[in-house]
């Protein structure tokens, strides 16, 4: 193998890895073993399959990720998706049930928007 060649296949992985680890980790979406299957697999894939293995990695994982809206995480400023109860990386609290109604509310939110209690 070429050290050109070998110099691209690992920066592609290096790329792919850290893309992929940050975006399901925002989503709460097993960060671990998606890169680390995508990463073995573009590793170990001989020749072209090694980016094709790669490529369809990704693909499988973007279609079947959570989705929805992201929103900034009041205690690390980073972006988890905003249906989740926890920040998937300080652990801070982003959503809390209103006392009154149990309603899901966001944690920076001041009334209720169901029953307008104060928060
Ligand atoms: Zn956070
Ligand atoms: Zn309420």
């Amino acid at each position: 193998m070429e050290l050109a060649y070998v110099a691209i296949k690992l920066a592609t992985l290096a790329l792919v890895g850290y893309w992929m680890y940050s975006d399901a980790k925002s989503r709460d979406y097993h960060p671990v073993i998606w890169t680390a299957s995508a990463l073995l697999l573009g590793f170990f894939g001989i020749g072209v399959l090694g980016p094709i293995l790669l490529g369809l990695t990704m693909l499988v994982y973007t279609l079947k990720r959570p989705k929805g809206p992201f929103r900034q995480c009041p205690h690390c400023r980073k972006p988890p998706l905003d249906s989740l109860a926890n920040c998937p990386r300080c652990n801070g609290i982003l959503k809390q049930d209103c006392y009154r109604c149990f309603t899901v509310v966001d944690v920076t939110m001041e009334r209720c928007p169901s029953c307008n209690a104060k928060l």
